[in-house]
């Protein structure tokens, strides 16, 4: 909304009274607390009286040489003569003193990162006046000594622990262990001893002027803006420096006037589990700072809760039953003014209630979830609301296992949260001893300095895998999240000895065998066994994901290899498998050695004989996933990796292989070195296998088309699958895979008698084939965007390498996010953007989707709607997020 012209270039907006200058829309300048409280005010609801200097003010205080705009003093001045006006009290008044708190408030919530003081407008003078006004000493003295001691650290920069030595020293001398045994006169006591110790360190007297004071701590609060602890709040949050801070200044509510005064903090719904219940807690007789210390045990809201706690101090409900109801009336207010679960703080001065703070509650992803239905059900926000209200990567937290959250962690090494959810396990070092301890069903964990293919079945047998190196599209990442294992990847403080059968991390030493539990959604490696919350997938969850697919334009795929994946994929929503990496498959025990005897034959005859072996295996593959996936399409990617990969890497592994298989040790020792290549992931992989080993590419296809038949003929609903060639440059290659591919399904549709709906594509993963797309097309009925390589090779960074480098350039802001887990819009999102307008432009109904690890990225997601591509395909378990994302991405384009 546009400002009254009235309130136009003014730093200080006041409220109080039920009315307001400002309001909650204007939380840029009156900063969250400032905006909120105007609109509390207008509402009518009970706000201390106060004004607030606005966020111009502090980045006008920044620009200008720490200066105040020349105006700010007169308009303070005259907003504190209407504070003065409404509250019927005087700043600095000997015998009707108005004390004011001065509260810092940016545009997002940033808690206690910067600076508050209260009871400001306290000397040596107006004590005396709050003292016959209150008719308590005690509380007047108390409340002195607490503004002395938070003003010298806030805005004279005097430590804390200063005073709390005087304090504790009195206490010792009085022989008494609490502050509520202290009289007026050891308040009194203390005030003089507080002051006298300012005194030295400082060379002058504790501030006795009101207005001195009020600057001082406006300028602190100006100041807190710029501290550590603040610009590294920033830093985490996306914070921008150019907000700054409000400043608001209220005048005082005593919570500790007595036991019919109190204070408190409240949610109008349960924050960890959403229950539509209020939650929350106060202490009687105290002041804000009391509850956040946590030297008082709070005591209960209400007396459901407090019974629920087998508390027996009692309830506020039980306590202050009239402030009570006044404040769940108040509160109920609140949140259906916001629409939005609200976060409170409150005070209640000998029985009459304030209200000092409403925002919306932060929460956890169970509890948004459920808040998020629970509104919509209740009609205070619309089905589409609902869907903006979750944060799509938070349903990571419901889809696996997750550590509890009022568990203790002993955390021993921390990396990559590479692949969410948590495992506890045996610590084991090596692919077959994961294979072997699980056969037992003894859960493992898998420690690793790095993963290669080879371990797949170690991977797929541990609960969990700690990897040292690797980046989050290393391979062990790729293939965790795909399996739905927790991964901690790149954590480099571990120390492994493989042959010690030991690691040490942080100065501790752990065996094989010993209990760990790792945190794959945080990155980090914890002593022990933790306790663990399971997964929820009915109720909220499903209600919320029927909504969302209502709304989404982008179909959700899933990158699956086997059939528990495709199954885990279907069970969370998938329609159908963007991504079949076919080698996957070679791995298994009963399989290495035929694709070992295929690399290593001498010829195209021996090459066939071994892959007349693999056929059946592979057919056999594809005929579950079709039968699985019944009626969805599948694009089967045909073999990508170097062959080398296939190989044993070190000469005790060739040695093995050779026993095991009656292979001949030096033919695999030489075919090895022949194959190894300076830098593979530019090499002999993807297409250019097919091309130079054709053969290898037809037993792909045959297997593929051969599965279909089989499904087929067994009554399923006719399979659609999709043939995709990786790593494709050139047109003249895609027409050569495209002739091949068709040639073999050919000779098996006439072999069977049977036609199969199937088509042929490629994969995007070179700038030249997103430069070509157009030429591309001629021979390609789809196009999926192989955005994991596509990015290596438009950035020239090695996916399997970036680890080591990526986190200094995301440190100095080179990168805002690493670039292999959202996609770079500007330049690899341009391929894409230009790779689909040129497929289109030559073929319009080319089918386009994307199946790097950016097509479970909730921002990646939104720019492949703006692109307006078909679908997006991520790992099994990140299906739900994706569908959530194409949602809100599908929504926000239209609002
Ligand atoms: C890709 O490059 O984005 C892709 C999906 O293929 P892979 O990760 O198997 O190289
Ligand atoms: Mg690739």
């Amino acid at each position: 909304m546009t400002i009254d012209t009235r309130l136009k270039n003014r730093w200080v907006y006041a409220f109080g009274d039920g009315v307001a200058d400002g309001d909650a829309s204007m939380k840029n300048l009156l900063g969250g607390k400032g905006a909120n409280l105007a609109e509390m005010s207008s509402l009518g609801l009970p706000v201390p009286p106060g004004f607030t200097i606005t966020t111009e003010a502090c980045n006008h205080y920044y620009k200008k040489a720490k200066s105040y705009p020349p105006e700010l003093r007169a308009e303070v001045a005259a907003a504190l003569a209407i504070v003065e006006k409404r509250v019927g009290k005087g700043f600095g008044s000997r015998d009707n003193p108005l004390l004011v708190s001065v509260r810092s408030g940016a545009r997002a919530s940033m808690p206690g990162m910067m600076d508050t003081v209260l009871n400001l407008g306290l000397n040596d003078v107006t004590v005396e006046g709050l003292a016959r006004l209150a008719d308590d000493r005690r509380f007047a003295f108390d409340s002195y000594r607490r503004f002395i001691q938070m003003y010298s650290n806030v805005v004279l920069g005097l430590d804390h622990h200063m005073f709390e030595e005087i304090l504790d020293d009195r206490k010792d001398a009085l022989n008494v262990s609490v502050d509520t045994a202290l009289t007026a006169e050891d308040w009194q006591g203390v005030v003089r001893d507080y002051k006298a110790a300012v005194e030295r360190a400082l060379g002058h007297g504790f501030p006795q002027d009101p207005q001195d004071q009020l600057w001082g701590a406006i300028g602190a609060v100006f100041e807190s803006w710029m501290n550590e602890r603040a610009k590294f709040y920033r830093r985490m949050h996306d914070i921008p420096e150019a907000w700054g801070t409000a400043v608001n200044i209220q005048s005082m509510v005593f919570g500790n006037m007595g036991e019919t005064s109190a204070t408190g903090v409240a949610f109008t719904r349960n924050p960890a589990t959403g229950e539509a219940r209020l939650y929350g807690e106060f202490l009687v007789n105290a002041q804000g700072e009391d509850v956040v210390a946590g030297i008082r045990t709070p005591q209960s809201l209400t007396r459901a809760a407090r019974e629920e706690m087998g508390d027996t101090a009692p309830s506020m409900e039980e306590a202050m039953p009239e402030a009570f109801h006044e404040f769940v009336h108040a509160v109920g207010r609140l949140e259906h003014h916001y629409r939005d679960m609200q976060d409170i703080e409150f005070t209640v001065e000998r029985g009459r209630l304030y209200l000092l703070q409403t925002r919306s509650g932060k929460r956890t992803a169970r509890a948004a979830l459920k808040i998020a239905v629970d509104l919509a059900g209740e009609g205070v926000i619309s089905k589409e609301e609902a869907i903006m209200r979750v944060e799509p990567t938070s349903l990571d937290q419901l889809l696996h296992p997750t550590i509890d959250p009022s568990a203790t962690r002993d955390v021993i090494a921390a990396g990559l949260p590479a692949s969410p959810g948590a495992a506890t396990g045996r610590i084991v070092f090596t692919a077959e001893a994961a294979v072997r301890e699980s056969a037992g069903k003894e859960p493992v964990i898998l420690i690793r300095h790095e993963t290669s293919p080879e371990d797949i079945r170690g991977m797929d047998a541990a609960r969990g895998i700690v990897t040292a190196r690797g980046g989050m599209t290393s391979h062990a990442a790729v293939v965790a999240r795909g399996m739905g294992r927790p991964c901690v990847s790149g954590a480099g403080e571990i120390e492994i000895d493989v042959a010690a059968g030991e690691m040490r991390t942080r100065g501790r030493v752990w065996k094989a065998g010993d209990i760990i539990t790792i945190d794959g959604s945080k990155g980090e490696v914890i002593a022990g066994a933790v306790p663990m919350v399971e997964p929820e997938l009915s109720g909220d969850f499903a209600q919320l994901m029927t909504w969302a697919d209502q709304h989404r334009r982008l179909h959700v795929r899933a990158n699956a290899e086997t059939a528990v994946d495709a199954r885990t994929a279907l069970q969370f929503g998938a329609e159908g498998i963007g991504l079949v990496r076919t080698e996957h498959m070679f791995f298994d025990a009963d399989r290495i050695a035929a694709v070992r005897e295929m690399i290593l034959a001498d010829d195209e005859a021996g090459r066939k004989a071994a892959l007349a072996k693999l056929l059946p295996m592979q057919r056999g593959d594809f005929v579950d996933l079709m039968t699985i996936m019944e009626g969805f399409p599948i694009a089967f990617r045909l073999l990508d990796p170097p062959l080398h990969e296939f190989l044993p890497h070190t000469e005790e592994d060739l040695a093995a292989v050779a026993r095991a298989t009656g292979l001949d040790a030096a033919k695999l020792l030489r075919r090895a070195g022949e194959l190894a290549e300076t830098n593979p992931m530019l090499g002999h992989r993807g297409c250019r296998l097919g091309i130079s080993y054709p053969e290898i590419y037809e037993m792909q296809v045959r297997a593929i088309i051969e599965a279909a038949c089989d499904v087929a003929a067994s009554g399923k609903v006719g399979p659609r699958p999709e043939i995709m060639h990786p790593l494709v440059a050139k047109a003249e290659e895609m027409a050569f895979l495209r002739a091949l591919t068709d040639r073999v399904a050919k000779e098996v549709m006439v072999e069977r008698g049977v036609t199969i709906d199937y088509s042929v594509g490629a994969m995007i993963e070179l700038p030249r084939a997103a430069i070509c797309a157009g030429e591309l097309a001629a021979h390609a009925a789809f196009f999926s965007f192989g955005t994991n390589d596509l990015t290596q090779t438009t950035f020239g960074i090695s996916r399997d390498d970036s680890g080591r480098f990526l986190n200094a350039y995301i440190d100095n802001g080179i990168f805002e996010k690493d670039p292999f887990i959202s996609i770079d819009v500007e330049g690899v999102g341009a391929l894409v953007r230009m790779g689909a307008e040129r497929a289109r432009a030559r073929r319009p109904d080319v089918k386009l989707g994307i199946c790097g690890e950016h097509g479970g990225d909730p921002a990646s997601i939104a720019f492949c709607e703006e692109v307006g591509l078909d679908y997006v395909s991520c790992s099994a378990y990140r299906v739900p997020i994706a569908r959530l994302a194409a949602a809100q991405a599908a929504l926000a384009r239209k609002s």
